[in-house]
């Protein structure tokens, strides 16, 4: 459960759901269903007002968990990539490996290299993020958040600022690297085409609740219905 304004608006509302490995799980529904607030619960963004979130089967919320240790397994990436503007590519991907995971310069920019390899931005590392276009700085922003060997990673509207052909190109990459490197996905968008596309499983998401879990090809008009309304499942692509 995760209240704003002091209960007015519950955001979430009987949330249970079990992400397992090499999953690439899409939540979808309507603008305010509260897809990202589920995300951010998650990353611990914002604090869940009740409920538990398990990893490994122990509750991060209980004060047990090692912080810096669940937040190294958990990556994010955002609609509008959460680049540091003043840092060039290599420092983006080099400075929090160094900060939170303590690793030498020398280790981070092997790993950093690796990655923005892996991602097609290697030739990129001296470009300052107002240099790069919308496809690559997310494509930064992925490598940015795989570094740190992530075992779930967030994805908050990843293709929703970019053009239709680079957000297929980024969920491709999304998916490469689900099957690559074995890493879990959650992401979440307003795309039913491209969610069902991309995912094993798909998450209907309406008014806080859950109303859908399954297989993106077993989804009815009923189910759309459900998450959507009849207005905008009519709408709906
Ligand atoms: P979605 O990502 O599906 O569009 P959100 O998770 O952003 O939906 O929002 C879910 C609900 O919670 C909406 O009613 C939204 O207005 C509200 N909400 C989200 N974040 C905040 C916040 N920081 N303060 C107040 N209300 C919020
Ligand atoms: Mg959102």
């Amino acid at each position: 459960v995760k209240e704003f304004d002091g209960g007015a608006v519950k955001a979430l509302n009987d949330c249970n759901l079990s992400i397992n490995r090499g999953e690439v799980v899409a939540i979808i529904g309507p603008s305010g269903s509260g897809k990202s607030t589920l995300l951010r619960c998650i990353n611990l963004l914002e604090t869940p007002d009740e409920g538990q979130i398990l990893y490994h089967g122990e509750d991060i919320l209980s004060g047990a968990v090692n912080m810096p240790r669940y937040h190294a397994k958990v990556g994010m990436v955002f609609q509008q990539f959460n680049l540091f503007g003043n840092m060039d590519v290599l420092n983006n991907c080099v400075t929090g490996q160094m900060k939170v995971l303590h690793r030498t310069r020398e280790e981070s920019v092997e790993n950093a290299m690796k990655y923005l390899e892996k991602v097609g931005m290697s030739a990129y590392i001296n470009a300052k993020p107002r240099q790069l276009s919308g496809g690559q700085k997310q494509r930064v922003a992925i490598a940015r958040a795989l570094m740190r060997r992530p075992a779930l990673l967030l994805a908050d509207e990843p293709v929703a600022s970019l053009d239709p052909v680079t957000g297929r190109q980024i969920l491709a990459l999304l998916q490469d690297i689900q099957r690559t490197d074995g890493v879990a996905i959650l992401m979440n968008s307003h795309n039913l085409d491209q969610s069902r596309a991309v995912s094993t499983r798909l998450l209907g998401l309406h008014a806080g609740r859950i109303v859908l879990d399954g297989a993106p090809a077993a989804v009815t008009d009923a189910d759309l219905t459900r998450i959507y309304g009849d207005a905008e499942s009519e709408a709906a692509p």
